[in-house]
């Protein structure tokens, strides 16, 4: 055992430093690199990702995790232990799925999102249908491939993403919504939206000015920038590799200034979640956050729950105008607030308000359900999209493009993804709720304390990096269980 433990920690300490330079060099090209660069960049990347995957697949780094695995018992640090199960159930697939069936796989979803891409540029579902029923069928295989005694099916896909959330714990969640949320919605979103839309959204808002409105949120967040710092990318993201090095983006469109101020919140959630990871982390496969639904909880908190809080307005507001004074006269606080936080029927997921968003991601719930357990063809996908947007939403698609192919995910084999998104503003709110029972948030907000909340959730959520569980994390937070009334009230409250 001592052998395999060391085998185990030198290749880590290998593959962190190989994924160290890979990550700097994707930041790079996503925020500095020149156009020009990127042959000679992709050419060097290749050589580094098949060294990475001699490392990563060298057989004794593997027999010494088998071992470890088989005598998981006698391992007596708990976060070691969870890092031996994490990287085994990670090795599960390469394992259990024939090799041919995998790699094909692998490139037909690589060539997926080029598919789906001219698919939807050419408004044609015909053109993605052949290629997302094959990456149906093969996940239909996949599962069966992986099932275990204790998870069958479409389980075992929602388990990569969200461990310990299968069919039966999202059932009961989007249940929940659909009861409670959906007749909600479809009263609130009844009629057209309101005026202030065109005084707000008409105007130009200088992409300087919004610049140094962003910098001026980062204090306000106490955002470390001694540890991160800011640039601008097509797509906003958070890119991190320790708790001592994460960088997050934004970006500015001088029509839509509000995009870029919850963008830059957005991420700024993410990034000081795993900022605030325990430093011991940092060294192991443990860093970062435990799921893609606790890190969505943290960054919707931080742009919704806080970024648009009439508390937090009436505090920073005023630097608003201070900008944009010609663009901002004669629009008060809760004109501006109205409008942050307006509600409507919508067709595009992405651009989906706080209040309808998870309704999107309720229907591409089911539709996976029902593709993954057979009850759904491929080719019937499409009506049913817009059926079920109609019942959810409110509104039915006229069109593919703002329909079935509005994302990404499914064409690059990506099935089980969608719920997270939903789950992290549920958990959000729960979340919350226990966290003004210790301090009072609005009140730390209103007097620009901000830091004070960054402290309570690195106690309680942050700090644990990957050592917990998603149901553990919500556990150690609010001394329950996750319970999706929490954010039905929270909506209901606030929009009502
Ligand atoms: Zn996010």
């Amino acid at each position: 055992m001592e052998n395999d433990i060391k085998v185990f920690q030198e290749t880590r300490a290998k593959i962190k430093a190989y994924g160290y330079f890979t990550w700097l060099m994707g930041w790079d090209q996503e925020t500095e690199a020149p156009k020009g660069s990127v042959e000679y960049r992709t050419k060097q990347y290749q050589i580094m990702a098949t060294e990475m995957y001699k490392v990563e697949s060298d057989p004794l780094y593997l027999e010494a995790i088998e071992r470890l695995h088989q005598h998981l018992d006698d391992i007596t640090d708990p976060d070691f232990k969870t890092e031996i199960k994490n990287t085994y159930k990670g090795l599960r697939i390469i394992k259990l799925v024939p090799m041919n069936e995998y790699i094909d796989y692998q490139v037909l979803a690589s060539q997926g999102s080029h598919i789906w891409a001219e698919a939807k540029e050419k408004d044609n579902f015909e053109l993605f249908r052949p290629t997302l029923e094959k990456i149906v069928e093969f996940n239909r295989k996949l599962v069966k491939y992986l099932e275990t005694d204790e998870l069958k099916g479409y389980d075992i896909l929602l388990d990569f993403y969200e461990e310990g959330f299968g069919i039966k714990e999202y059932d009961l969640f989007f249940n929940t919504l659909k009861t409670e949320l959906v007749p909600f919605v479809m009263q609130i979103t009844e009629g057209k939206p309101k005026s202030y839309n065109r005084k707000l959204s008409k105007q130009a808002f200088p992409v300087d000015k919004q610049r140094e409105f962003s910098h001026y949120l980062m204090d306000v967040f106490s955002y470390d920038k001694n540890h991160g710092l800011l640039k601008e990318s097509a797509h906003p993201f958070t890119s991190g590799v320790s708790s001592t090095d994460t960088r997050i983006t934004t970006h500015y469109h001088a029509d839509n200034f509000a995009s870029s101020i919850f963008s830059t919140i957005h991420e700024m959630g993410h990034a000081i979640y795993e900022m605030q990871n325990d430093l011991k982390y940092d060294d192991t496969f443990l860093h970062g956050g435990t799921s893609l639904g606790i890190h969505e909880s943290q960054s919707r908190m931080y742009e919704n729950m806080i970024g648009r809080s009439k508390a937090f307005w009436d505090l920073h507001y005023p630097k608003l105008v201070k900008l944009f004074p010609r663009q901002l006269r004669n629009i008060e606080v809760d004109e501006f607030l109205a409008y942050i936080n307006q509600a409507k029927r919508s067709l595009i997921r992405i651009e989906a308000d706080e209040l309808t968003y998870a309704l999107h991601v309720m229907v591409r719930y089911e539709l996976e359900k029902q593709l993954i357990n057979g009850t759904l063809k491929v080719k019937d996908l499409p009506r049913q999209w817009n059926q079920l947007m109609k019942a959810y939403v409110g509104k039915r698609p006229r069109t593919d493009r703002e329909g079935v192919l509005q994302d990404i995910h499914w064409s690059g084999g990506a099935i089980g993804y969608f719920p997270t998104y939903a789950l992290g503003s549920a958990y959000a709110a729960q979340m919350y709720q226990a966290m003004d029972k210790e301090i009072n948030v609005e009140k730390e907000i209103a007097e620009n304390n901000i830091k004070a909340i960054n402290l309570w959730l690195k106690e309680h959520v942050h700090k644990f990096a990957g050592s917990k569980t998603p149901k553990e994390i919500l556990q150690i937070c609010t001394k329950e269980e996750f319970n999706p009334m929490y954010y039905v009230d929270y909506l209901k409250r606030k929009f009502r």
